[in-house]
C-alpha cells in the first residue's frame, strides 16, 4: 500500500498546472489555464486547471479531478502506477506502508536505470549506422515511429557495452540480461548485431529489448529472458505507446508480431500490440480486459493463423465478462497487417475489422466446420466439440447465447434441454428486481415515447396485419421501417432482448449494429437519420426516410439473405404504419415484455410455502409496479386507438 500520508506531500509538491502543461499545453486566462478537453473532442477550450484549487475541471464533458487524477485518465494508468508516475516527475520516491504484503526490491530502479542507460546508446548507434537506417526505411517506418518506439540498433561485437558502463555496474547488466557471464569468468554482451526494440511496462519504464536481426539469423527475434523487472510470458509489446489510443477508441488491436503492431500504430491504429514471444496468453489477455473492454485480434488467413485464433477463443472464454466482448479478424491469405495496410491502405484494415467475427460467432464456425449439421452423426460431433468451450464460458449471458445459437444451428428446439447437456441449468429469469425497476426501461421510454403491438386492444381492423406476429417480429418490422425507434428503445432491447429468450432478438442487435456502423468515410446511418426533416413535412420526409430503409437493406444484405428481416421489412411495406403509431407499438411492446417479467416474478415468489417478511416486500412492490406497469399500458393502447381513429377517419 501506498503510505497516504506520502500520496498527500506528493499532491502538495506537484503542481497541477505543469503535470497538466506537460502534456496538454495550456493557455494562461486569469488564474486559470485552459485547454480544449483531452477527454472529449471540443472545438473551443472549456478545459480548465485551477493552480490555487489544484484541480482540473471541465465543463464541457464534467471531468474533475487532482493531478494522480489526471496522470491515472490521461495516461490510462491504475492508481498506484499514477502515482508513481507523478513521483517520478517530481524526483521523489514512492513511500510503501510498512504493512505492504509485496516486497520492494530495491535493485529495481537501479536496473530500468540501467535499461534506460542502454537504450540511450542503442538509439544512438542507430542513427549513426546507415545499414540499420536503410533496413528499418525500407520497411516504410517514419522518423516519427522510430522515436515513439524508441528503436535502436545493437552494434556487431562482444563487448561494446564495456565502453557505456563502468566495471561497477557487472552485476547490474547481467542481472539486467544485457550481458551474460562466458566461460573463464569473461563477460560478453548479449545483443549483438541486432535492431532493438525496447520493451516498456505501462508506466514507461524500459524493462527488456526484443532483438531483431537484419541479417536472417535464426531465431528472427531474440529477447531478454527472466529478469527481476521482466517476465516474458506476462507483456505485451507496445502496450505503453497503445494506451492513449485504447483509451480514446474504447478498443485494443491484438496482432501476431511487434512490427505488425508498429506499422498498425503508424498508420492509424495507435491501439495496437502483440504478445511478446509467439503466443497469446491468459496474462495478456487479463492486463489488456483490465484496459478495455473490447478486444480485437487479427489473425493470419493461414493454418497457423487459425490455431492460434482457436488458442485465443480459449484463454477468452473463461476471462470475459458479460460487457467485454473479443471480435477475430482474419486477413487474406499471403497478407499480414502490414502488407495490408501498405498494399490498400488503413481503411481496408479499418473494414476487416469491422467485418470481424464476434467469439460467439467464430466459435460456431470453428466447432462446426467441415460438419454437416444435417446429419445425425456430424451434430453430436458438433456439440462434443462445443461442450469444452461452452463449459469455460465465465459470461451466462454469453454462454446462454452460445447454446441458443448452437441450438439453431443444429437444429434443436429445446434449448433448455441442450444447456443440460452440456451442463447447466438456465437460470430462468427471475432474479429479483424490486423498487429500481422504475428506472430501467420504461424511465428510457422519455418523452412521450411510444409504441406498439395491440395485445388486448380491440381490433380496428385494417392496418393491422392479418396473422398475429410474434411481438420480436413486429419490433424488428418497426426498426427496419424507422431505424430511428432501434435507437430510441435502444436500452429497452437491451435490457429485455439481450437474452435472447424472446426469439430471433439477435436481428434486432445486428439491425443495431448496421445503424451505427461507420463506412470507410466516417459516414453512418446514424448521421444520416439525425438531418431527417421532420415528419410533419411528409413527403419530403417520406422519400428521405426510404433511402435510410435502402442503405440499411444494404448493409443487412452484405452478410447473406435472412428471412427474418426480409419478410418483417415486407410487411412494413405492406402495412406502412406512420411513425408516431410504430412508436407507440414499440412502446407498448417493451410495457409487456416487462409486465411479464414483474409477473413472473411475482408468480415465483408465490410458490413456496411461506413467505419471509422481505419477500412479502418485494412482493407488494413488484404488484406496485405490476400496477403501474398496466396503467401505462392502458394508456398506451388508449393512444393507439386515437392514432388509428384520427387515421380512419
Ligand atoms: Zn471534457
Amino acid at each position: 500500500m501506498i503510505s497516504q500520508t506520502f500520496i498527500r506531500e506528493l499532491l502538495e509538491r506537484a503542481d497541477i498546472y505543469e503535470v497538466v502543461n506537460r502534456r496538454v499545453p495550456l493557455q494562461s486566462k486569469g488564474a486559470n489555464g485552459w485547454a480544449c478537453c483531452p477527454f472529449h473532442n471540443e472545438k473551443s477550450p472549456s478545459f480548465s486547471v485551477s493552480r490555487d484549487k489544484q484541480i482540473f475541471h471541465c465543463f464541457g464533458c464534467g471531468e474533475h479531478g487532482n493531478a494522480i487524477g489526471f496522470i491515472m485518465k490521461y495516461e490510462n494508468l491504475p492508481f498506484p502506477d499514477a502515482v508513481e508516475k507523478l513521483a517520478q516527475e517530481c524526483g521523489v520516491k514512492v513511500v510503501y506502508d510498512g504493512k505492504s504484503t509485496f516486497n520492494r526490491n530495491p535493485e529495481k530502479p537501479r536496473l530500468t536505470d540501467i535499461m534506460e542507460r542502454a537504450q540511450k546508446y542503442y538509439r544512438n548507434r542507430f542513427l549513426d549506422n546507415s545499414a540499420a537506417q536503410k533496413y528499418i526505411k525500407d520497411r516504410g517506418l517514419t522518423d516519427e515511429t522510430l522515436e515513439k518506439f524508441g528503436i535502436g540498433f545493437a552494434p556487431d561485437g562482444w563487448h561494446n557495452l564495456d565502453s557505456v558502463f563502468s566495471p561497477d555496474d557487472r552485476k547490474l547488466l547481467i542481472d539486467a540480461g544485457l550481458q551474460r557471464e562466458g566461460n573463464g569468468g569473461s563477460f560478453y554482451d548479449f545483443f549483438r548485431n541486432r535492431l532493438m526494440f525496447p520493451i516498456r511496462n505501462i508506466r514507461g519504464q524500459i524493462i527488456a529489448f526484443s532483438a531483431r536481426t537484419m541479417i536472417g539469423e535464426e531465431p528472427k527475434y531474440i529477447n531478454t529472458g527472466d529478469t527481476p523487472i521482466f517476465t516474458k510470458g506476462k507483456e505485451v509489446f507496445g502496450l505503453y505507446e497503445a494506451r492513449r489510443s485504447i483509451q480514446e477508441k474504447k478498443r485494443v488491436i491484438v496482432v501476431e508480431g511487434q512490427m505488425d503492431a508498429i506499422q498498425l500504430s503508424q498508420a492509424g491504429f495507435g491501439e495496437s500490440c502483440a504478445p511478446l514471444g509467439t503466443a497469446i496468453r491468459s496474462e495478456h489477455v487479463e492486463r489488456l480486459l483490465k484496459m478495455t473492454d473490447h478486444i480485437i485480434f487479427s489473425f493470419d488467413g493461414d493454418t497457423a493463423g487459425r490455431k492460434a485464433a482457436l488458442r485465443a477463443m480459449d484463454i477468452c472464454l473463461p476471462l470475459l465478462e458479460d460487457a467485454q466482448k473479443a471480435v477475430f479478424v482474419f486477413l487474406p491469405e499471403g497478407e499480414d497487417p502490414d502488407s495490408l495496410v501498405k498494399n490498400q491502405g488503413p481503411e481496408a484494415f479499418e473494414k476487416l475489422i469491422s467485418q470481424g467475427l464476434p467469439l460467439s460467432s467464430y466459435l460456431i464456425e470453428s466447432t462446426s466446420r467441415g460438419l454437416d449439421l444435417s446429419i445425425l452423426e456430424d451434430k453430436g460431433a458438433f456439440l462434443d466439440a462445443a461442450a469444452p468451450y461452452i463449459r469455460k464460458t465465465k459470461s451466462v449471458l454469453l454462454r446462454d447465447g452460445l447454446i441458443e445459437r448452437i441450438a439453431t444451428a443444429a437444429g434443436y428446439k429445446d434449448t433448455d434441454q441442450l444447456a443440460r447437456y452440456f451442463g447447466f441449468e438456465k437460470v430462468a429469469p427471475i432474479a429479483p428486481r424490486p423498487s429500481g425497476f422504475r428506472n430501467g426501461a420504461s424511465a428510457r421510454f422519455g418523452k412521450g415515447g411510444f409504441g406498439a403491438r395491440r395485445f388486448n386492444t380491440p381490433s380496428s381492423g385494417k392496418t393491422l396485419p392479418p396473422k398475429p406476429e410474434t411481438p420480436i417480429l413486429v419490433l424488428l418490422r418497426n426498426f427496419l421501417r424507422y431505424p430511428q425507434l432501434a435507437l430510441e428503445f435502444e436500452g429497452a432491447a437491451t435490457e429485455h432482448l439481450s437474452s435472447g429468450e424472446l426469439g430471433p432478438s439477435d436481428k434486432i442487435f445486428k439491425v443495431l449494429q448496421k445503424i451505427c456502423q461507420e463506412d470507410d468515410n466516417g459516414d453512418s446511418l446514424l448521421s444520416s437519420l439525425g438531418g431527417l426533416p421532420s415528419p410533419s413535412e411528409e413527403e419530403v420526409f417520406e422519400s428521405e426516410m426510404e433511402k435510410i430503409r435502402n442503405i440499411l437493406q444494404t448493409l443487412l444484405l452484405a452478410d447473406g439473405e435472412d428471412k427474418d428481416i426480409k419478410s418483417a421489412s415486407e410487411r412494413g411495406r405492406t402495412l406502412r404504419t406512420p411513425l408516431s403509431l410504430a412508436r407507440l407499438e414499440t412502446k407498448r411492446i417493451f410495457l409487456q415484455i416487462e409486465f411479464e417479467k414483474v409477473e413472473q416474478q411475482r408468480k415465483a415468489l408465490c410458490s413456496g410455502n411461506s413467505l419471509t417478511q422481505e419477500q412479502r416486500q418485494l412482493f407488494q412492490s413488484l404488484l406496485g409496479v405490476n400496477k403501474q406497469l398496466s396503467q401505462e399500458i392502458r394508456d398506451t393502447d388508449r393512444k393507439i386507438n386515437e392514432e388509428l381513429t384520427f387515421r380512419t377517419r
